[in-house]
C-alpha cells in the first residue's frame, strides 16, 4: 500500500501546564436587582441568582429583605446580601426551592439541537452529559479554553492551533527530534485526519511513565464515545528488523486527552527503543509511525 509521507518536526516544545479549565469565578458581588416578575415564564429568572446568574439549587437563600442567592455565592459575599447590603443570616427560601420542583424546562442546549425538557432539578444532571454540549478544544499542550460544536474546532485547530490536517484513513508520519534527551514531559504533536466523513486526532508525545521516558501515540475521535466504538485503528512503528505494532479503538475527545494518557490507551515507546528504532547514532529520534483507521461492520 501507498502511504502519504509527511513529515512533522517538532518545533513548539511547550511547558507542561495544567490543562483543567480555570473556573473562572466571578467574586464581586453585583448589585443588579431583576426586575418584577411580569409572566409565569419569569418564575425561570426568579431561580437564577442574582450574583452569578447560574440556575439555583437547594439550598436557596434568602437576606430578611427576602433577596435571593445561590448558596456558593452567599459563602462568597461576607454576610451581606448583594442586593440590599442587609446582613444576611442563615435564612433558607424554602418557597422558591417548592417552586422550582414543579418547574420544566428545556435543556440549555436547545440551541445547539437538543429538545429535550427536564424537571428543573434533572436538568443540571442532564446538561453535564448532553451529546449537544460543546466539546473542549482536543489540542494538548498548551491551556485553550475554545469550546464548541466539531466543526467550529476543526476551524479553531487548523486556524489557531496551525494543526496539520489530512484526508484519508492511512498515515505515514515521520516523528523528528534533534535532542530526545532534553526533553521529558513536554512534546506534543497533533494531527488531524479527516475521513468516513468523521474527524481523528492523532497524539504524539513524550512523557514520563513512573520513572522512564516514553513516547506514546494514540488517536481520539472528535464525536461521541458511542460512534467512537464503530471505529478501529492500527499505529506501527519499527526499525532494524522489529516492529511494534498497537490496534485499538479511538477515545471520544471527550475524554481528556489526559485521562487517555494516563490510562495508556495507545502505542507506547520505550525511550531506549525508539532510539533503537531510529537508527544508530542514537543522537536523534526518527520515529517512522503508519497507521490505518477502519470501520468495523
Ligand atoms: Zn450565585
Ligand atoms: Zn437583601
Ligand atoms: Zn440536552
Ligand atoms: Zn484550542
Amino acid at each position: 500500500m501507498d502511504f502519504p509521507d509527511s513529515e512533522v518536526m517538532d518545533s513548539d516544545l511547550s511547558t507542561i501546564v495544567d490543562f483543567n479549565h480555570i473556573n473562572s469565578t466571578k467574586s464581586t458581588a453585583t448589585s443588579s436587582v431583576k426586575a418584577g416578575i411580569s409572566s409565569t415564564s419569569g418564575v425561570h429568572e426568579l431561580l437564577e441568582c442574582p450574583v452569578c446568574t447560574n440556575s439555583m439549587y437547594p439550598p436557596i437563600h434568602q437576606c430578611p429583605n427576602g433577596h435571593t442567592l445561590c448558596s456558593s455565592c452567599k459563602v462568597r459575599v461576607q454576610n451581606h446580601c448583594p442586593t440590599c447590603r442587609q446582613e444576611l443570616g442563615n435564612i433558607r427560601c424554602l418557597a422558591l426551592e417548592k417552586v422550582a420542583e414543579s418547574l420544566e424546562l428545556p435543556c440549555r442546549y436547545l440551541n445547539h439541537g437538543c429538545s429535550e425538557i427536564f424537571p428543573y432539578y434533572s436538568k443540571l444532571k442532564h446538561e453535564q452529559l448532553c451529546k449537544f454540549r460543546p466539546y473542549n478544544c482536543p489540542y494538548a499542550g498548551s491551556e485553550c479554553l475554545i469550546a464548541g460544536d466539531i466543526p467550529t474546532l476543526i476551524t479553531h485547530l487548523r486556524d489557531d492551533h496551525k494543526v496539520d490536517m489530512h484526508d484519508g484513513c492511512t498515515f505515514n508520519h515521520r516523528y523528528v527530534k534533534s535532542k530526545p534527551h532534553e526533553v521529558e514531559n513536554a512534546t506534543w504533536m497533533l494531527t488531524v485526519f479527516n475521513c468516513f466523513g468523521q474527524h481523528f486526532c492523532l497524539h504524539f508525545e513524550a512523557f514520563l511513565l513512573g520513572m522512564a521516558p516514553v513516547y506514546m501515540a494514540f488517536l481520539r475521535f472528535m464525536g461521541e464515545d458511542s460512534d467512537a466504538k464503530n471505529f478501529s485503528y492500527s499505529l506501527e512503528v519499527g526499525g532494524n528488523g522489529r516492529k511494534l505494532i498497537w490496534q485499538g479503538v479511538p477515545r471520544s475527545i471527550r475524554d481528556d486527552h489526559r485521562k487517555v494518557r494516563d490510562s495508556y490507551d495507545g502505542l507506547i515507546i520505550h525511550r531506549n527503543m525508539a532510539l533503537f528504532f531510529s537508527g544508530s547514532c542514537r543522537q536523534e529520534l526518527k520515529l517512522r509511525v503508519t497507521g490505518r483507521i477502519w470501520r468495523e461492520q
